[in-house]
């Protein structure tokens, strides 16, 4: 009878030092939600990442940056409300950044640091400053939530324990060895980044939408521009900023629920605009 099937010894070092590496992880409070999440980098650590992928992102497509102009002047018009909204209740002090880029994509994100880079494929899309604020708004919900960070932080627990559990297979014989592998791996895909990852973008959703309230964006035209959304791709391939969220309907039904909050940061944001002039952000 074969008895040298698995070495359990590595894969408990592995499972041990996954454990102790999870316990000992900087704790991140989303100063929005109050959701708690684990990160397996320094803030500073995230601005030097995000500042390279802008810079190499500019670099890139250095012929069509634009920097002036009806489209420049309403990306940059949004950022900033939305950028002195982000900025009330985080402890980090981001370099928020802004590019415009000419491109048929429709496309925006936020790299960790706070560097935002739009391109003009997208503005058809979004139509109006609060539809542009939707998603940008989500888009730095994802930086100043610091989910790159976790997420990072999540691959690297999956990769030990992966290789805790290669070594541990090495007397099996090596089909049945990558059968079991793929099996993990596959586990690990969707039973650990994925649903975490959609929980990351229901999390943007939400600071999303506050910033939005916040900087003085009416909040039911998030609503409104996620059915916009649903009506003109609705069954087809969403455009890339989508790709990788939930479905429209689930998310405008999260966002109908959020609403309440989101209206009490309308109404506050209505007196302050009635008080005088917003924080300033150095945009
Ligand atoms: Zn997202």
């Amino acid at each position: 009878m074969e008895q040298k099937h698995i070495a359990i010894l590595p894969i408990l070092l592995a499972l041990a030092f996954v454990a102790f590496k999870y316990l000992s992880a900087d704790k991140f409070v989303n100063p929005e939600t109050g959701s708690v999440r684990r990160v397996g980098m320094s803030n500073q650590e995230e601005q030097q990442l995000g500042l390279q992928a802008y810079q190499q992102t500019l670099q890139e497509n250095s012929n069509n940056v634009i920097q002036s102009g009806p489209e420049y002047d309403g990306v940059t018009r949004v950022v900033r409300r939305l950028a002195s909204a982000a900025m009330e209740h985080s402890k980090v002090q981001y370099q928020w950044r802004v590019s415009v880029i000419r491109s048929n994509e429709a496309n925006a994100f936020c790299l960790p640091g706070g560097e935002i880079v739009v391109y003009t494929g997208i503005l058809p899309i979004t139509q109006n400053d609060a539809g542009l604020a939707t998603v940008l708004g989500h888009e730095m919900g994802h930086a100043t939530s610091r989910h790159g960070a976790e997420r990072m932080f999540r691959e690297q627990l999956t990769q030990t324990a992966l290789t805790g559990v290669a070594s541990g297979l090495g007397n099996m014989d090596p089909q049945q060895q990558q059968q079991v592998m793929v099996a993990l791996g596959t586990g690990a895909k969707y039973g650990m980044s994925l649903p975490f990852s959609r929980d990351q973008e229901s999390e943007a959703d939400h600071v999303g939408l506050l910033y939005l309230a916040r900087a003085g964006y009416d909040p039911h035209e998030a609503e409104a521009f996620w059915k916009r959304m649903d009506e003109h791709f609705g069954g087809k391939q969403p455009p890339q900023f989508a790709s990788d969220h939930p479905s429209n309907g689930q998310r405008i039904q999260q966002i109908h629920n959020w609403m309440p909050e989101a209206e009490k940061e309308y109404a506050a944001s209505k007196m302050r605009d009635a008080q005088g002039p917003t924080q300033n952000t150095g945009l």
